[in-house]
């Protein structure tokens, strides 16, 4: 299951290349590490045909373009292969002809931090880590938790003080030792910064290490699959650190080089915040090529409660490679609508998936999406560990 075509890391910024062989957490100029493959020569060896007869389910059956080297195992959870739904009600109420929902919460831990976890817990344990430490929003931890379970490591978890029971109780049920911060994810980050090094760490803050990003990538990988290797013309998601964003984005790059794609037929791709954090929507509105935390953050949908993000700038890139745009969501709204996706698909979504269809009812109004465009909403998580959340609001 491994990949010949792993070969080397490289500087978001510069393109320095690194080794594949170590612990690595940001480059030397700080900025994030992608893994790069030989696609190439992997070009040669698997066409999309060969992939469709593959019966191995889950990410990694994209093994080409996965970075486990020869005699690495994959931690896996069976996560990915979830549904993408056609939602034809949700479609009309909206006077769209076509309307997709992909629904993430189906992933092992309820949401598709699953597909990134198992990606660094994977690479890290691989390279001889046995301690592995992640400031989180919620879904992040508790996928930690479960796949550092299913490694035999220890995981280290800072959250929120105000973080709902559910993601707390997650974390400490598979055996994580869970520290609550009086303090946002920005603040749980640093404390992890400060601590590591004396604690012996090694730290799986998003972006900051290079393979949870390789995780995320597989749902481009899976929505071109499902789509018959046609992209969608809208992408709507839900961004916080904004990995998932980031990896579809490298996605659809290497499937352009793999020939699986035809060059210029990317989506464009929005990303919703909640207007009490949404610096991504305001750097996008201003034409900043990074963003500016945000101070006082609030949304009751945690996974957007994200201040700052280290990768900042390659969302901004990619939403203006796309042509896509950024929308900013209040919380009531966001609530509601995750009620209606619900009531008008039967997926009972996390509150981020309950922002996207506020979204495109947004962009619908503007016109910014017109009723051919074929879109995709991505519910990212279960509604299950929102109770709290759901319940301010009831249809
Ligand atoms: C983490 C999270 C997000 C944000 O994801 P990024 O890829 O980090 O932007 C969205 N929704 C849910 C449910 C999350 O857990």
């Amino acid at each position: 299951m491994t990949s010949p075509f792993f070969t080397h890391l490289e500087c978001t910024r510069t393109g320095t290349r690194y080794d594949r062989d170590g612990l690595h957490n940001l480059s030397d100029v700080g900025a994030p590490l992608f893994a790069r493959y030989d696609l190439t020569a992997a070009a040669f060896t698997v066409s999309r045909d060969d992939l469709s007869r593959r019966h191995e389910g889950g990410m990694w059956r994209y093994r080409e373009v996965m970075p486990l080297r020869p005699g690495d195992a994959a931690i896996t959870l069976e996560e990915g292969s979830t549904p993408l739904r056609s939602c034809p009600r949700l479609a009309a109420s909206l006077d769209l002809q076509q309307l997709w929902v992909k629904d993430e919460s189906t992933n092992p831990t309820g949401s598709f931090k699953a597909r990134g976890l198992s990606a660094a817990v994977t690479a890290a344990a691989a390279r001889g880590a046995t301690k592995l430490a992640i400031p989180t929003a919620g879904n992040a931890g508790g996928a930690l938790a479960a796949y550092a379970a299913a490694a035999g490591l220890e995981s280290y978890v800072f959250m929120p003080a105000d973080t709902p029971q559910a993601f707390q109780l997650e974390v400490i049920s598979c055996g994580g030792h869970l520290e609550l911060v009086d303090g946002l994810i920005s603040d749980c980050g640093r404390i992890v910064g400060e601590r590591k090094q004396e604690e012996g760490w090694f730290d799986v803050s998003t972006l900051k290490e290079p393979y949870r990003v390789e995780g995320k990538k597989t749902m481009g990988y899976e929505m071109a699959e499902q789509f018959g290797w046609r992209l969608p013309d809208v992408v709507i998601y839900p961004t916080g650190g904004g990995t998932g964003l980031i990896g579809m984005w490298k996605a659809f790059e290497e499937m352009e080089k793999l020939g699986w794609l035809e060059p210029g037929q990317r989506p464009r791709m929005v990303s919703v915040q909640a207007s009490g954090c949404a610096p991504v929507v305001r750097a996008f509105e201003a034409g900043e090529e990074t963003a500016t935390p945000w101070e006082d953050a609030q949304t009751c949908a945690s996974g957007l409660r994200v201040p700052g993000a280290v990768g900042d700038f390659l969302m901004l890139r990619a939403l203006r490679e796309s042509q896509g745009t950024a929308v900013a969501v209040e919380d009531e709204e966001l609530v509601a609508d995750s009620h209606e996706l619900a009531r008008l698909t039967g997926i009972f979504p996390a509150p981020e998936g309950g922002a996207t269809l506020t979204a495109l009812r947004r962009l619908r109004d503007s016109g910014w999406v017109a009723d051919d465009d074929r879109v995709v909403l991505f519910n990212t998580g279960s509604g299950y560990k929102y109770l709290e959340a759901l319940s301010t609001k009831t249809p």
